[in-house]
């Protein structure tokens, strides 16, 4: 049988993006701990369904999964070892808000097994980042980089969205040369959808092709 790659979602958010179109809620991170106890379930009912199924990929994506604790990964995991033949060299990514990163929890993700990093970078302008209404500034991200690296992640990715309201070639210059100082491994560029984002500018909920 063919290596499989597997999805997991995790619908959780502090705050919503202007440009978010993704199935993620926010104020309801009271339900994460029965949330994650019902994917493990999940996972090993699935499992049950196809034993023996090769898996080499693992992606937790959002939502923003850096909301989970180790803990919460753990039990994930385990639910995914028992349930499939994960690859010893799997690679297992999880999608993170900068904010959320700090020395100790990268390093804790990392010794149970995440050796893959993609963080939602987005701009290098802090207009441009209010706009979406993230809540993290550059400054996180540049202070987090070398924190990342340190805790042993050698798969790094930045997420950035262009083609968004005001944005402009210089602004797009600037984010770029920002991002190639912080040695990222890959850099994913997603398109934002710019009249529904314009939309999203006044409060009212975006739908957009960009990620997270
Ligand atoms: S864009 Fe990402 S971080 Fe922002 S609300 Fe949507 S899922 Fe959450």
């Amino acid at each position: 049988m063919s290596a499989h790659s597997l999805y997991l979602h995790i619908p959780f958010c502090t705050t919503k993006c202007t440009y978010c179109a993704f199935n993620t809620y926010i104020n309801l991170e009271a339900l994460i701990p029965a949330y994650v106890e019902a994917l493990a379930e999940e996972i090993r009912v699935s499992g049950q369904s196809a034993p023996d199924t090769p898996v080499h990929t693992v992606f937790f994506g959002g939502g923003t999964p850096s909301l989970l604790s180790v803990a919460q990964f753990e039990v994930l995991l385990s639910a995914l070892r028992q349930s499939f033949k994960l690859d010893d060299a799997a690679e297992i990514s999880i999608e993170a808000n900068p904010n959320d990163l700090s020395y100790p929890y990268l390093a804790d993700l990392r010794s149970i097994g995440i050796n893959r990093l993609s963080v939602g970078m987005q701009s290098a302008v802090e207009g441009e980042l209010k706009l979406y209404a993230r809540r993290h500034d550059h400054a996180v991200v540049q202070r987090v980089m070398p924190e990342i690296r340190r805790a042993g992640f050698e798969r790094v990715n930045i997420d950035l969205m262009y083609g968004g309201p005001y944005q402009t070639l210089e602004t797009w210059a600037y984010t770029l040369s920002q991002t190639i100082a912080l040695d990222p491994d890959h850099i994913s560029l997603y398109a934002l959808g710019l009249e529904d984002a314009l939309a999203g500018v006044g409060g009212a909920t975006a739908r957009a092709t960009a990620r997270r």
